[in-house]
């Protein structure tokens, strides 16, 4: 079921938090000098891939300052925090210099999603990563002011951008996402994209609205998607993902009816899963080849943590 990276109740990018060390963030003298030191590290993002270095030894992401920038990484060095006492910084590289290094034997641009699977990242820096990728992407996504549209600029390190003509400030935003595992007792409730791999079967999922909580978001999103109604939502584990930005927040919940009526623009199928089914799809054991999610993402765990209930009773 879950694997020795990613055990029960720990997905990808929810563990090993870096120090944030926000305190830091405004004085540009001590970032400068976080920056020359020479344990000071940093991950390079270019859009969903990231720069790893691959001549000797391990495949790594986590690349000095001096190679990152030889790589031609751009400035504008965000400060990640500290990872025990050792500076970490996101940079983003402009689309000619990342053509530069295709076909090159040392450096790749690897896709991030297909690094973690692949395990050639260590489950201690992913959530560094996870903070760099967003970061990065958000200034990219960003360099104009919402509020009257001049060029604005980035400051505190990178956790705020400013804009001189209207005085306003901008904070990096993070989207929330209910994601929830939908249970009548015996079965749960699992729904396939159209983009998933063949086979693949997740938890529903969705944005939160604005004004909505978080109880309300898992009962519309499940009755949106699958015509089911539930009641009992209650909160697991959140993890954050950054693709771009999101926090996804995993809930349990109980269903109220069992007839299934899919929303075909959200979803290709959906339908109930008994817990032999279920184990079965997460241990890839599944006579059909029928997969559930990959232990990095937290529908893998919730599906996991209502097999383990289960199992309690
Ligand atoms: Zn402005």
């Amino acid at each position: 079921m879950t694997n020795s990276m990613f055990p029960l109740g720990a997905p990808g990018f929810a563990t090993h938090p870096i120090e944030r060390a926000a305190h830091l963030r405004d004085d540009v003298d001590k970032l400068i000098a976080l920056e020359e030191r020479t344990d000071a590290r940093a991950y390079v993002v270019h859009r969903d891939s990231l720069l790893i270095r691959r001549n000797g030894g391990r495949p790594t992401a986590a690349l000095t300052l001096q190679e990152a920038r030889g790589f031609g990484a751009n400035p504008g060095t965000v400060f990640l925090g500290l990872r025990d006492g050792t500076p970490l910084f996101g940079m983003g590289i402009a689309a000619t210099a990342a053509e530069a290094l295709i076909g090159r034997p040392d450096v790749e641009l690897g896709n991030l999603r297909a690094a973690i699977t692949e395990g050639l990242l260590p489950v201690e820096e992913l959530s560094a990563i996870a903070t760099a990728k967003s970061l990065v992407s958000w200034h990219q996504r960003h360099g104009y002011c919402p509020n009257c549209g001049q060029r604005s600029a980035m400051v505190s390190g990178g956790w705020r951008r400013d804009c001189a003509a209207c005085k306003t400030q901008h904070f990096p935003r993070t989207d929330p996402v209910v994601i929830m595992l939908v249970s009548d007792g015996e079965r749960c409730l699992l729904g396939r994209q159209a983009q998933f791999p063949a086979g693949m079967w997740s938890c529903l999922a969705g944005f939160v609205e604005v004004a909505e909580t978080i109880e309300e978001a898992v009962r519309r999103e499940v009755a949106e998607e699958a015509g089911v109604t539930c009641t009992d939502v209650a909160y697991y584990k959140a993890q954050p993902w950054p693709y771009p930005s999101s926090l996804m927040i995993g809930c349990t919940a109980r269903a109220t009816s069992t007839a299934i009526t899919v929303d075909r623009n959200e979803l290709e199928d959906a339908r109930w899963f008994d817990r032999t089914e279920a184990a079965l799809m997460l241990e890839r054991a599944h006579p059909d080849g029928l997969l559930g999610p990959h232990p990095v993402a937290i529908a893998h765990h919730l599906v996991a943590h209502w097999l383990n209930q289960g199992r309690l009773r």
